[in-house]
């Protein structure tokens, strides 16, 4: 995919707030301050599209950005951070997994975890949970500049082994700030969205 148009258009909680063009969707996942907004920023070639930096879990929305007219990159809002109200924590749940269940031009999930970190237990029941609905999830573990190359390996297997994903070989090691793995998530949204 070139992205040659990429703009933001709209900030939903409830399922009246969606977008209603009936345009593929794909949705990024991940607990807050992992690095969601900076791959979005990166994968759309836009500096700031998505902010970055923000006070974590404080963007409790999910984002539709509109990719070349064609398809909607969704944003969805971070999770597991342990400064949210438990208010806000309460309408997560229900939000999300309101657009994940009914949302029919749902095509996939990436969700994203921190390649240095064992995933959390947030991570984890998000992981079984789009298992569990059948929903196709593709997870990619970014912050990749932080670890030298040869350290890959054994913290992509601690990841898949607590997923419980079968090949190490299925989760993408991914930088913003280096580009590794953006060429690798550009072509697997390519057969995502069989374009
Ligand atoms: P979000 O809360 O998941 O949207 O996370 P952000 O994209 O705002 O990133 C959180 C912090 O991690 C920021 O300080 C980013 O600059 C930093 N960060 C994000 N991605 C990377 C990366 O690939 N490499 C490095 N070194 N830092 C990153």
């Amino acid at each position: 995919i070139v992205v040659k148009k990429a703009e933001y258009t709209a900030s939903a909680v409830k399922y009246e707030q969606y977008p209603t063009d009936g345009l593929p969707e794909i949705a990024m996942a991940g607990r807050s301050n992992v690095g969601k907004s900076s791959l979005i920023n990166s994968f759309l070639g836009r500096r700031n599209l998505a902010r970055t930096g923000n006070t974590p879990g404080k963007t409790q929305t999910l984002n539709f950005y509109r990719v070349n007219d064609a398809w909607f990159l969704v944003d969805l809002p971070g999770y597991g951070y342990a400064k949210v109200a438990k208010t806000v924590n309460a309408q997560w749940g229900p939000m999300m997994e309101n657009y994940l269940k009914k949302r029919e031009q749902l095509r996939a999930v990436i969700q994203i975890v921190d390649i240095r970190h064992a995933p959390s237990v947030e991570d984890r029941e998000m992981h079984e949970w789009l298992r569990v609905k059948q929903v196709p999830t593709m997870v990619v573990a970014t912050k990749a500049d932080k670890i030298a190359r040869g350290q890959w390996l054994k913290h992509l297997k601690v990841i898949a082994k607590d997923l419980e994903i079968p090949d190490v070989s299925l989760i993408l090691p991914f930088s913003s700030q280096s580009g590794v793995g953006k060429k690798e998530l550009n072509e697997a949204i390519e057969e995502i969205l069989g374009i």
